[in-house]
């Protein structure tokens, strides 16, 4: 069952304290690896549509700009707070090191429940978010991204509101805009396709069969929803289970991801779907015995105690921070591989990466081109992992992926020298 009580943020602190241990690193520094440089929480009064003014609380933390500019996506959720962004920034300074893009980590958020607003009300309400961020963020500085119900329409309100402020054009100030705006072909499925890249990867690597493999997959948005499509149509696996916050449906035949996802476009929601023979609960599909269990929904999915009835044999994170910290020793003792969200949903970012560089070049790839390059950035990363958990002893391959990330940032670190 999903986990409240974990802080994200102390889990970030665990994972960089595990991987430390492996590392040849001073306290004082360790210190400055596991806390952002700088938070900015922020109350956003902005008028509703009925004429009244509706206060939001907001953040961006900036958690390391070693090695370049920090970058991370916007979530918008009534359960965003200020640990959580910090965790969640923290994690893509790590991410951006796994797969070896030129980015520190930042991230932010509004608490807020979206659905209970209008279009216009959240157009107002993401304009005063990116005022109040301006003076943060910038091409060369800090450059936001989709996160958790925020898409392409709110990137291109934020980067709207900046380049009427500056007086310019910076289309490079955020990513996952739409294809018109600034865009990158192939941006709103990388997250997805990271997703089945390192689920492919990784059977090859246990010498397990992909094609027929059963697959249950918990969160049916951007990224669970692409990884459920990609793993049936390029990898012939069976997709037997997928959920969302509405609940899980189920058939052991094998779904249709693509029919699953028109369904929800049209209901708003997965159940109900009439290819599923059971409707199931979230813990009965994180318990199903699958090949391959793909969290694609919010932290803590998985706790210690539903860890031990886990019977999936590889687990890959295309969510941020799905396991607790207890939840993952668990798993390590009992064999299951997990594959972490640092690697494993990186694509997000990286053709972010490549978005960002075509703004700057103001010269646009084809998407075979964006593919093949987020293909290259996944297995380099993904053969670096496995070769740290094979020649350092670490326990997982978390703690593997940690330990090439820290090292990164520590270089990019001790290489600046000491400043002032
Ligand atoms: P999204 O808003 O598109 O989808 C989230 C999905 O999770 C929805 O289907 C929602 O119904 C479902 N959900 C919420 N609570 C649930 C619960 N308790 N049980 C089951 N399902 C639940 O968001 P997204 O962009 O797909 O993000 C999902 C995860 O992937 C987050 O952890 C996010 O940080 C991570 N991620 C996203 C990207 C990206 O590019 N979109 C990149 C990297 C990581």
């Amino acid at each position: 069952m999903a986990d409240d009580d974990v802080n994200p943020f102390e889990s970030l602190q665990e994972q960089i304290d595990d991987a430390a241990a492996y590392l040849d690193v001073g306290d004082d520094v360790l210190e400055r690896l596991k806390n952002p440089e700088r938070v900015l929480e922020t109350n956003l009064s902005v008028e509703l549509d009925d004429g009244d003014v509706g206060v939001f609380r907001a953040y961006r933390s900036q958690f390391n700009g070693d090695r370049g500019p920090y970058k991370g996506g916007i979530r918008y959720h009534p359960g965003v707070n200020r640990d959580e962004v910090k965790a969640l920034s923290g994690w893509m300074v790590y991410k951006c090191a796994t797969v070896d893009i030129p980015y520190g980590g930042g991230k932010g958020g509004i608490q807020i429940d979206p659905s209970a607003y209008s279009e216009t009300e959240l157009e107002r309400i993401t304009r005063s978010f990116a005022t109040e961020l301006r003076p943060l963020i910038g091409e060369d500085r800090d450059i936001p991204a989709p996160d958790v119900n925020t898409g392409q329409r709110e990137m291109n309100w934020i980067k709207d509101t900046y380049e009427t402020l500056e007086n310019t054009t910076a289309p490079g100030v955020v990513t996952g805009k739409t294809i018109e705006s600034g865009g990158s072909l192939g941006r709103v499925e990388a997250t997805g396709r990271s997703t089945m890249l390192t689920a492919r990867e990784a059977f090859d690597h246990l010498d397990k069969e992909m094609s027929d493999a059963s697959v249950a997959v918990q969160g049916y948005g951007n990224a669970g929803s692409i990884a459920a499509q990609l793993v049936h149509d390029d990898l012939d696996a069976s997709v037997v289970a997928v959920s969302d916050s509405s609940g899980a449906v189920y058939n052991p035949d094998g779904l249709d991801p693509h029919e699953v996802k028109r369904f929800k476009n049209e209901t708003g929601s997965v159940s109900g779907y009439d290819g599923a023979t059971e409707e199931l609960t979230n813990e009965e599909l994180l318990t199903l015995d699958v090949d391959l269990l793909i969290p694609a929904a919010l932290e803590n999915a998985i706790d210690g105690d539903l860890a031990a009835d886990v019977e999936a044999d590889v687990i890959v994170e295309a969510a941020n921070g799905p396991l607790t910290p207890e939840a993952d020793e668990v798993l390590t003792d009992r064999d299951v591989y997990v594959l972490p969200d640092i690697l494993a949903n990186a694509g997000g970012v990286t053709v972010s990466y490549f978005e960002w560089v075509q703004n700057r070049q103001r010269f646009y790839w084809t998407e075979e081109k964006v593919n093949e390059e987020l293909e290259r950035h996944i297995v380099e990363a993904f053969d670096e992992l496995v070769r740290t958990f094979e020649n350092e002893d670490v326990p997982n391959f978390r703690t593997a992926a940690y330990v090439v990330a820290i090292r990164r940032v520590l270089d990019a670190y001790e290489e600046g020298g000491s400043w002032p």
